[in-house]
C-alpha cells in the first residue's frame, strides 16, 4: 500500500516519459515549459521562438519562460504548472493556489512578466507598445483570476498570439532583434546542451501526444476524419483549433 502511495504521488509530482525503454523524469516547473514549447513549436516559421531565456543587462540578470520575436511583435510568456484552483488580481503582490483546503501563496505572475518587460525592452531598444506580456497557465488548473493583463490556459494560447496580424516590425528588423537577443543571452555551454536536449524533448513529445490523440497545439482531443486526400486525425476543438496529420 504504502508503495503505491509514493508511486502514485511520484507520479503526479513528475511528468514521467516513457520512450524507447527510457524513462525520463521532469520535474513538474519543466515539464509545464516543455508542453507550452511544444505548442509554440506550432506557429510558422516567421515566429521566433527562445525557450528558457536567460539574458544579462547592466549586471540585472533575468529568465524568460518562452520569447517570440516576430513581425507582429514581441511576445513574452510566463508559464504556471498548477493544478487546483488559483485566485490573482492585476496588483496583488501574491496570488493564491487552494489544493485539497489548503492555500499556497505564490509571486503575483503578472508582476514577474513586468520585470521582464522592462529587461527586454532595454536590451532590444523596442518600445513596450511592440511588447506583449503573457502568463499562461497550464489546462489542469481552474483560474479566478481578474485581471486586465493576458491571463490565459495553455489551450488558448496558440489562437492568442496568432490573433496579432497587425505587422509592427518590418522583416529586417526582425532579423535585427534575433540577432541582438543571441548576443545579450548568457552563453553556457551546459545550458546550449539543454537547449537541444529540449528540442529533441519537442519532438518527442508532440509525437507522443499524437500518439495518445491529444492535440499538441491546444491539447484538446484528436479524433480520425475522411478527407478529400484520405484520412487524416484532426481536433475536436475545430475550428477554434485547425491542428490536422496525415494518417
Ligand atoms: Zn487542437
Amino acid at each position: 500500500m504504502i508503495g503505491i502511495g509514493i508511486t502514485i504521488a511520484l507520479i503526479s509530482f513528475f511528468f514521467v516519459l516513457f520512450t524507447k525503454g527510457k524513462t525520463i523524469f521532469i520535474s513538474r516547473g519543466k515539464s509545464g515549459e516543455i508542453r507550452i514549447s511544444n505548442i509554440l513549436s506550432q506557429l510558422p516559421d516567421n515566429y521566433h521562438i527562445f525557450n528558457d531565456v536567460y539574458i544579462n543587462n547592466n549586471g540585472h540578470s533575468s529568465q524568460i519562460d518562452h520569447l517570440i520575436i516576430s513581425q507582429y511583435g514581441v511576445f513574452i510568456i510566463e508559464t504556471k504548472n498548477y493544478s487546483g484552483d488559483v485566485y490573482g488580481s492585476e496588483n496583488a503582490k501574491h496570488w493564491t493556489q487552494y489544493l485539497q483546503g489548503e492555500g499556497y501563496k505564490f509571486l503575483n505572475p503578472i508582476k514577474q512578466n513586468q520585470s521582464h518587460i522592462f529587461a527586454i525592452k532595454n536590451a532590444l531598444h523596442i518600445s513596450p507598445s511592440n511588447i506583449f506580456p503573457i502568463v499562461v497557465f497550464l489546462n489542469r488548473v481552474e483560474l479566478h483570476c481578474s485581471t486586465s493583463s493576458v491571463v490565459l490556459y495553455s489551450g488558448q494560447l496558440y489562437n492568442y498570439i496568432s490573433s496579432h496580424k497587425e505587422v509592427l516590425f518590418p522583416k529586417d528588423s526582425v532579423e535585427r532583434l534575433t540577432q541582438r537577443l543571441n548576443t545579450i543571452m548568457v552563453q553556457d555551454p551546459e545550458r546550449e546542451q539543454n537547449h537541444v536536449r529540449s528540442i529533441r524533448q519537442n519532438a518527442i513529445n508532440r509525437e507522443l501526444q499524437i500518439a495518445n490523440l491529444i492535440c499538441p497545439r491546444c491539447q484538446g482531443h484528436l479524433v480520425e476524419r475522411q478527407g478529400k486526400y484520405g484520412n487524416f486525425l484532426g481536433c475536436s476543438n475545430y475550428p477554434n483549433c485547425k491542428f490536422t496529420k496525415k494518417l
